[in-house]
């Protein structure tokens, strides 16, 4: 088989940021202010600080002005909500992150839907999963935004395509599959229940890993020609799908790290950048 296509994801994101600061810059010389994104962090997860200084480092680059909300592992969920009613109040905040996972004592989905819509930039929130799905104006979940976005500009087709998503969490598994359908792929999402998996993923033109366990897609589960997305991140810089035996198989795949990662990252920017223009009326 030809060598696979890399669906470069760092390379397409670095493209995207460009466009974005020259549509950061316009807003700061029509409206002289200077749009914030606010990221809230709870507690210390050491991949969660990194997660959101890369957030905070796109930012920077393409001009918006990231703010730091750092709260401690025993924040309630009551303080938590208190501190995300008064970002939807700011008026410079056009987006709120709030950092997922949150300690498990807190109330993740409420926080989460507390999040005003015109400011759910990362699409965490009940409100936006509804109207994406509906094909209604909202935001969507930033890595499944992430993944829609890289497959179209690499010109992956699919619709009528065999789509197989491994994983259902409210961020990732389920919204993706959302937006697939509306590509008008055939999807099936498969999940820790779920019987036959390597049978159903052998029946796959594009397999969406998102299960959170290392080089979990073994090859011989991967059909000839496959496109594969790689949605994990793991320690050691592993994906969910065991690339290195897939690679003579597939016909083009996101490489871990420099795929779906930078993606997410440029899906909240722009959807920060979109959110500013709208609040601003630029
Ligand atoms: P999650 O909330 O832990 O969800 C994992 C999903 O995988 C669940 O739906 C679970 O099924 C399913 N699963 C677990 N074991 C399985 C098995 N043996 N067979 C089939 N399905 C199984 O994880 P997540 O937040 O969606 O993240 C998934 C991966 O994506 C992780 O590696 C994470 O680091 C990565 N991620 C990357 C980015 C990025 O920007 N690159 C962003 C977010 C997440 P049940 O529902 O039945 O439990």
């Amino acid at each position: 088989m030809a060598e696979p296509l890399i669906l470069n994801g760092k390379a397409l994101a670095t493209e995207i940021e460009a466009e974005l600061s020259v549509r950061v810059q316009k807003l700061v010389e029509k409206t002289g202010r200077t749009p914030v994104l606010a990221t809230i962090l709870v507690g210390d997860n050491p991949a969660s600080v990194t997660y959101v200084t890369m957030k905070g480092k796109a930012c920077r680059r393409v001009g918006l002005e990231p703010r730091r909300v750092e709260m401690p592992a025993e924040t309630t969920t009551e303080e938590l909500l208190a501190q995300i009613e008064a970002l939807n109040e700011d008026p410079d905040v056009c987006g709120i992150l709030l950092q997922h996972p949150v300690p498990r004592h807190i109330d993740e989905a409420r926080c989460f839907n507390a999040i005003a819509p015109v400011k759910d930039v990362d699409g965490v929130n009940v409100a936006s999963f509804g109207a994406v799905t509906m094909k209604q104006e909202g935001y969507r979940s930033a890595t499944p935004g992430g993944i829609i976005r890289i497959l179209k500009h690499y010109g992956v087709e699919l619709a009528g395509k065999e789509v197989v998503v491994i994983g259902r969490s409210p961020i990732l598994g389920k919204p993706v599959a959302m937006l697939l359908l509306n590509e008008d792929a055939t999807v099936t999402i498969a999940h820790s229940r779920t019987e036959n998996l390597p049978e159903i993923v052998r029946r796959a033109d594009v397999v969406v890993a998102a299960v959170g366990k290392p080089r979990f897609v073994q090859a011989d589960w991967v059909k000839e020609g496959a496109v594969l997305v790689d949605a994990g991140y793991n320690a050691g810089n592993v994906g969910d799908i065991d690339l290195e035996n897939c690679i003579s198989k597939c016909s083009a795949y996101t490489p871990v790290p420099g795929g779906v990662g930078p993606m997410t990252i440029c899906t909240l920017m722009e959807q920060s950048v979109q959110a500013a223009e709208k609040m601003w009326g630029v």
